[in-house]
């Protein structure tokens, strides 16, 4: 699932709004209460292993992209 910014829980409905774009409550779409019973719960335990691999891929993926930008902006070095 991307990541929402605000939410109602999947686990207990509860509406919850993330303070930044890292929140893994975000992309687990799980509140804070709900996080931290994951220990406890197997479906709970099953979205936060989503959230952080989602939220990993993402992270590669931009920087990725920034990594990608440099070397477009001129000639590569030592080709004369
Ligand atoms: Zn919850």
């Amino acid at each position: 699932m991307p990541f929402r910014p605000a939410f109602d829980c999947l686990w207990c409905g509860e509406h919850h709004a993330t303070r930044a774009t890292d929140d893994l409550e975000g992309w687990a779409h799980l509140c804070p209460d709900c996080v931290g019973r994951a220990a406890d719960n197997e479906f709970l335990r099953f979205r936060l292993r989503r959230a952080l691999a989602e939220r990993s891929t993402a992270a590669a993926a931009s920087s990725a992209t920034s990594a990608t930008a440099p070397p477009a902006a001129g000639p590569p070095a030592g080709q004369e």
